[in-house]
């Protein structure tokens, strides 16, 4: 989990100047935007360029790369903030694919694939996508189709991937295959770093219940030929690359769940101040605070867990209990952030169903903060065989 080059040595000060810059970008360069991205089913380009000038994108690389060194606390606190003030999980997801697309680049790549992948990604020029999940199968991950079989000194790649984020405008695809196609199972896994702009590779948008402004795509790999300098680490041990990656993505994912929790509360407390009903506002009926409660309940919660694992993570402690602990705390903060947009929605009533409100929104994009990125029920697996139950 921890990069060996990432500086811990992060400040409280700079923790707070890191969520009011955050906020204040979120507050002015997504919330205002965020219907008309939903509508274009994309983000704009330049805000790559603006994320990546606040050094939003490179916030946990190394300084050498174009990044800056910050531990898990200041990660968090990014995508959490994100979350709240901005609103939607459409964006994030497009705007941040590069945290799943380049750890296993810094992970297991070699200096040169670091150096050429990694800085135009973080500079907001060059977008990272992770291509893991395939058509016949996305929890069973160690049944993955795809070959890379080796040509000369290339790798030349056939099959296809499914609803792969920023999969349309990706340049680099961090692609999971099998370089030795007679291999079953986790054995014979590779990953490889595929630019997005060699032939033979075709990609479709998919449209989605929720996240429309993140373009999301079916990739097809057909007879794609790349050098097999492009390979992440070793042949052989892409499936333990993809195994490490995920608790990062269901760590942050745990972040940003409990942001939008946050924004479903805001404006459900917002909008109870405000509206009248039979000649006194809804936030005085015992009946909604009852609500807020319950939703507050579940935040502080889901806060007080976020930070323990966070602080776990930043100090290294990431055994198998770690483990265990990332996949009970994606489910816990999923179902706050399910139960948070239900409430949201209820308190707002006719106008909660309404296109425009970020409540309706993020109702809309639960199922795919609790299908993506390990599914809740495999979630619960994997966290009992961690915990050798
Ligand atoms: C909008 C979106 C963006 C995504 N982005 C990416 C991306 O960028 N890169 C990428 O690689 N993937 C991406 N995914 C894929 C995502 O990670 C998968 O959808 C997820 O892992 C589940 O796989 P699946 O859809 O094939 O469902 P399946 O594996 O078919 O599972 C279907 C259901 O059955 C349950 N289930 C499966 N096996 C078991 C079992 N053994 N016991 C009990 N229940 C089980 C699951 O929990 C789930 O509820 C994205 C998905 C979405 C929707």
């Amino acid at each position: 989990m921890k990069t060996p080059d990432i500086s811990t040595a992060f400040t409280a000060e700079d923790l707070q100047s890191l969520q009011t810059t955050v906020a204040r970008f979120a507050r002015q360069a997504i919330a205002p935007h965020v219907s008309a991205w939903e509508e274009a089913g994309e983000i704009d380009r330049s805000l790559y360029t603006q994320a990546a000038s606040l050094g939003l994108l490179g916030l946990g690389y190394p300084e050498h790369l174009g990044g800056t060194p910050a531990p898990w606390s200041a990660r968090n606190a990014m995508s959490q903030s994100l979350a709240r003030y901005g609103g939607s999980g459409g964006v994030m997801a497009s705007l941040f694919s590069l945290n799943i697309g380049l750890p296993p680049v810094m992970a297991h790549g070699s200096t040169e694939l670091q150096a050429e992948v990694v800085p135009p990604v973080l500079r907001g020029e060059s977008i990272a996508a992770l291509a893991i999940t395939e058509p016949g199968g996305g929890s069973d991950v160690a049944s993955l189709r795809t070959t890379a079989v080796a040509d000369g000194t290339d790798y030349v790649i056939d099959g296809e991937k499914i609803f792969i984020t920023s999969g349309l405008r990706a340049d680099w695809i961090t692609l999971a295959v099998r370089t030795d196609p007679a291999s079953k199972g986790a054995s014979g896994i590779s990953m490889v770093a595929v630019p997005g702009n060699t032939p033979g590779i075709s990609r479709t948008r998919l449209h989605k219940m929720g996240w429309h402004s993140s373009d999301t795509a079916h990739l097809r790999f057909d007879k794609v030929r790349v050098p097999q300098r492009l390979r992440i680490g070793d042949e052989g041990a892409g499936f333990k690359m993809i195994m490490g990656n995920f608790n990062g993505e269901r760590l942050a994912m745990s972040a940003m769940a409990l942001g939008f929790a946050q924004a479903c509360f805001d404006e459900a407390l917002s909008w109870s101040r405000q509206r009248q009903t039979f000649g006194v506002a809804l936030i005085d009926r015992q009946v909604i605070r009852h609500k807020m409660m319950d939703m507050q309940m579940r935040i502080s919660s889901t806060q007080a867990w976020v930070d323990a694992v966070t602080r776990q993570a930043d100090a290294d402690q990431c055994g198998a209990a770690w483990v265990a602990e990332v996949c009970l705390l994606k489910n816990h903060a999923t179902q706050t952030m399910q139960f948070c947009a239900d409430a949201a929605v209820q308190i707002l009533g006719g106008m909660g169903f309404m296109r425009g409100t970020v409540s309706e929104r993020i109702y809309r994009e639960v199922k795919v903060m609790m299908i993506g990125g390990g599914a809740e029920e495999i979630m619960k697996e994997l966290a009992a065989k961690q915990l050798g139950i």
